[in-house]
């Protein structure tokens, strides 16, 4: 088992990449923090009722609890396994706590989109809350109208992709999740892409550089 972490800004477009390659490539494997978060929390575990406040205000949930349950998904990871770490590490804490476990990491691949975009890319956001499928109203838009091409379920705007508490997760990917990039630069394991190319080309550049 090796990784490879997606780093970007919320709505970058890292979840859609990762979903993508992770269907169409076996020994790809997509773990998304958030997704983790959310079914805990949909779940009404200790874990997911401590961090339930923290998401709907756009902030980081504790360390220690978003540790723990990527910790548990790597100790259950074996074999000849790519794991698509899409949302871990946020800060220079937690990509410290990664690397204390030992499981090595192959790359990290920077998927670069300016702010102004995000905030239109999230407006347009829909999310699948069954199977975790991420749509576009417009860039990735369903079959259907609001159900989900996978799985049949209607689609939803998570709660924390309202304008307001988009703009708070920004200014925390900046003071929090940007240094990592020097962090990762420094130990030369750092690639970039331009995540503007539309989810095809941008899942093609994304397997090319990781
Ligand atoms: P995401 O789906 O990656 O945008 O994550 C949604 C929310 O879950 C974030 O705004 C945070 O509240 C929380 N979250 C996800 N990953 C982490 C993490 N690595 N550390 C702390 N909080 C996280």
């Amino acid at each position: 088992m090796n990784m490879v972490i997606l780093l970007g800004a919320p709505g970058s477009g890292k979840g859609t990449i990762a979903g993508r390659l992770a269907e169409t490539n076996a020994n790809l494997k997509h773990v998304s923090s958030g997704d983790l978060l959310r079914g805990a929390v949909a779940k009404g575990t200790p874990a997911g009722v401590e961090a339930k406040g923290f998401m709907e205000r756009g902030q980081l949930v504790p360390d220690g609890l978003i540790a723990q349950m990527i910790k548990d998904v790597i100790a259950e990871t074996q074999g000849d396994v790519t794991m698509l770490l899409d949302g871990f590490p946020r800060n220079v804490a937690q990509a410290e706590m990664l690397e204390a476990t030992g499981a090595p990491i192959r790359s990290v691949v920077l998927v670069d989109v300016p702010d102004e975009i995000i905030q239109d890319r999230i407006a347009g956001r829909r999310t699948c809350p069954k199977c975790k499928a991420g749509y576009h109203v417009t860039a990735l838009p369903p079959k259907v109208a609001g159900v989900c091409d996978k799985c049949g379920a209607e689609l939803v705007v998570r709660k924390d992709d309202n304008p307001d508490t988009v703009k708070d997760r920004l200014v925390v990917y900046h003071r929090e999740t940007e240094p990592l990039i020097a962090f990762y630069e420094a130990k030369g394991l750092l690639r970039k892409i331009d995540g503007n190319k539309g989810p095809v080309k941008n899942a093609e550049a994304f397997l090319a550089a990781m």
